[in-house]
């Protein structure tokens, strides 16, 4: 489970966390929404311990981010994907996915391709295995970036907005690997701009407004109600995006 207790973050005067709780448990597909400079990328950042909070706790399955020793095993438990897609340039799709399980994994490199090809497979990108990232599209620069992450077996994948920096044909394609791994049960917490897309595969979608969360429900009754018609900061943001 991903626990975030009471998590506050400010940069100067400007408090972009605000006493933010929230629970993620095995087997949920939880999508962030909000306006730009909500908070929802530092979330993120703060959960894989590449931001400090200045107050309250995050653990992912019992281990405390902020702890130096525990931040380790945290960030095996989780994966996470980014809209840059941050692929070495001068390794191939393969050696950018095999990295880290045979360098920190340990796993002996000929059972480390071998995943990594059963990755790229279940992506679609079989062929290009020995493709270095300006060979690749954006939209497949973004599924190796997914295996990359998957590649580490992470109990919870972190999506920041993994398709905004593509078009609308290779978000397609990106967004459907997404829709399968939640398909086969894959826990992911998600945020996006693509409201339709959340719609269709969030369990549960959490709305941040200026650092506080102001929603957190199942995904059907945020939609139907448009967040809650108590709330019209969400009715305003969701009226927008569609
Ligand atoms: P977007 O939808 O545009 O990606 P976001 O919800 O992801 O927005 P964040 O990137 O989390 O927003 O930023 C929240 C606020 O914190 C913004 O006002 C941003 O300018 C500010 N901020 C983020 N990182 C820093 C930083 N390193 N130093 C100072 N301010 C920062
Ligand atoms: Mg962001």
């Amino acid at each position: 489970m991903i626990l975030i207790e009471g998590a506050a973050k400010r940069f100067g005067s400007h408090a972009v966390l605000d006493g933010i709780n929230l629970r993620v448990e095995p087997g949920e597909v939880v999508s962030i929404l909000g306006a730009s400079g909500s908070g929802k990328s530092t979330l993120i950042r703060c959960i894989n311990g590449l931001e400090k909070l200045d107050a309250g706790t995050i653990s992912v399955d019992g281990h405390r981010v902020d702890d130096s020793r525990q931040l380790q095993l945290a960030r095996r438990c989780s994966g996470t994907v980014f809209q840059q897609f941050n692929l070495y340039p001068h390794m191939t799709a393969l050696q950018n996915i095999t990295l880290a399980p045979i360098e920190v994994l340990k796993v002996p490199r000929i059972q480390a391709d071998d995943e990594a090809r059963k990755l790229l497979a279940s992506v679609g990108l079989s062929e290009r295995a020995d493709a270095y990232p300006s060979q690749l599209s954006g939209g497949q620069r973004q599924r190796v970036g997914i295996c990359r992450a998957l590649a580490m077996k992470p109990r919870y994948l972190l999506l920041d907005e993994v398709t905004s920096a593509l078009d609308p044909e290779m978000t397609a394609e990106v967004l459907a690997i997404l829709a399968k791994l939640a398909a086969e049960g894959t826990t992911m917490l998600f945020v996006t701009h693509e409201i339709e897309f959340a719609r269709q595969i969030s369990s549960r979608v959490v709305f941040l407004d200026q650092g506080r969360l102001l929603a957190d429900l199942p995904a059907v009754q945020f939609f139907a109600a448009n967040g809650g018609l108590a709330q019209p900061r969400i009715a305003q943001f969701l009226s927008k995006m569609s």
